[in-house]
């Protein structure tokens, strides 16, 4: 049987709230996205939250709501999802990429200090910095944050990999050293609602500007409409929005998800731990954790010691595969995407994100895998290795 590296964990409970959903009288635009934002904004202990169709579209309108413009500049790491630097381009925004840290393989904090110098001096400095919480380790965000403060960047949390866990023992999301926290719910992350995502804020004013992206820019509140309400049917685009909206189809199944948050994650933790002690003796580096974070361990990412294998990267890839176990690698830099390289990047300007690459491999991890799975996955793994 096919393993695949990550997927949903479905119960009756949660086809229950979305059959409950379809005998309702409203498959969209009811009672039940609030709820779940609600929900989410709670355990995040955070005041607003603004649920979208993905995280994808969740990026696109924190750019919109912090003023991404064609003559901006954003930063983010090349180890991500190309979403991560996509949101910028929506915006005709330009994009450059920071290199990773070697440990936890999110943007180094000592590069972007780096860069920062360098773009002050050449009065080229980001607007937005958008760090990746990276298979759900925190970024050091105390140390972004204030770099914010001094160079005048705002940041946007891609915290796709990373909901219920902790970074210095707030939960992520609670935004308290950024101005939008995003997360995704698509079925591999550690919560999905089919395709889905969410932006968190403490900001009041990003909170409604996301808000009314998300419905087309329509306003109907007679307060924030520049003119005067004709009457009760009345409403006003004030500006170019989207139909970025979630359904309470997906809503009900995300709340019902919510309830088993820390479930997953202890299940997560209890299987990372376990594959740390299968692999222990094996020529790989299992994942690093820093000592500020709770990882919501949405990947089990490895790197190979390719000088101490008798087999490539790709040899092992394709052994495991054939075996029906889905490795998988994340990511590809961004910059290698061919979109991205037509731009000029030298991938010489990103030394441990090629190292990285190089050498990368991604485990299947999800709460429904078995014990007997994960032996099967290393046992393959070893033979792969021709150990
Ligand atoms: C999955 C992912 C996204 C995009 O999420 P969608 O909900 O599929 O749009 C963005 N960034 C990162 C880091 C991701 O892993």
């Amino acid at each position: 049987m096919y393993i695949p590296y990550g997927r949903q964990d479905i119960n009756n409970a949660d086809i229950e709230a979305v059959v409950r959903v379809l005998q309702s009288d409203f498959l969209t635009q009811g009672e039940i996205v609030p709820a779940f934002e609600n929900a989410v904004a709670e355990i995040c202990q955070t005041p607003y939250a603004v649920a979208v169709n993905s995280a994808t579209s969740a990026l696109h309108l924190a750019c919109m709501a912090l003023d991404l413009g064609p003559k901006d500049l954003v930063w983010t790491t090349p180890i991500s999802f190309v979403a991560s630097a996509n949101c910028a381009r929506y915006c005709g925004a330009e994009v450059d990429f920071v290199d990773i840290d070697p440990h936890t393989y999110n943007l180094s904090v000592d590069q972007l200090k780096k860069k920062l110098k360098l773009a002050s001096l050449n009065k080229r400095l980001p607007k937005i910095v958008i760090p990746v919480h990276f298979s759900g380790q925190a970024c050091e965000m105390k140390q972004i944050h204030s770099l914010g403060e001094h160079y005048g960047f705002n940041i946007i949390e891609d915290a796709s990999h990373a909901i219920g866990g902790r970074y210095l023992n707030s939960p992520i999301g609670t935004g308290e050293y950024s101005d939008i926290t995003v997360f995704s719910f698509h079925p591999v992350k550690i919560i999905t609602t089919g395709e889905g995502g969410m932006a968190l804020t403490r900001h009041r004013e990003l909170f409604q500007r996301m808000k009314r992206l998300r419905t087309h820019g329509i306003v109907r509140e007679p307060d924030e409409m520049p003119g005067e309400s004709d009457g009760p049917w009345f409403y006003q685009q004030i500006e170019l929005g989207y139909n970025y909206r979630l359904t309470d189809l997906q809503a009900a199944l995300g709340l019902s998800q919510m309830t088993r948050l820390e479930t997953f994650i202890k299940q997560r933790h209890f299987l990372a731990s376990r594959y740390d002690q299968l692999l222990a003796t094996l020529p790989v580096i299992t994942p690093w954790q820093h000592p500020d974070s709770y990882s919501g361990l949405h990947l089990y990412v490895i790197r190979l010691k390719l000088a101490e294998i008798q087999r490539t990267r790709l040899e092992i890839f394709n052994y495991l595969r054939s075996a029906e176990i889905g490795v998988n690698i994340h990511y590809i830099p961004i910059y290698r995407q061919a979109y991205y390289a037509q731009m000029g990047f030298q991938a010489s300007d990103f030394p441990e994100s090629e190292k990285y690459y190089a050498e990368t491999l991604t485990l299947p991890l999800y709460p429904t895998l078995t014990e007997a799975d994960q032996d099967r996955v290393v046992q393959v793994l070893k033979e792969a290795f021709m150990l």
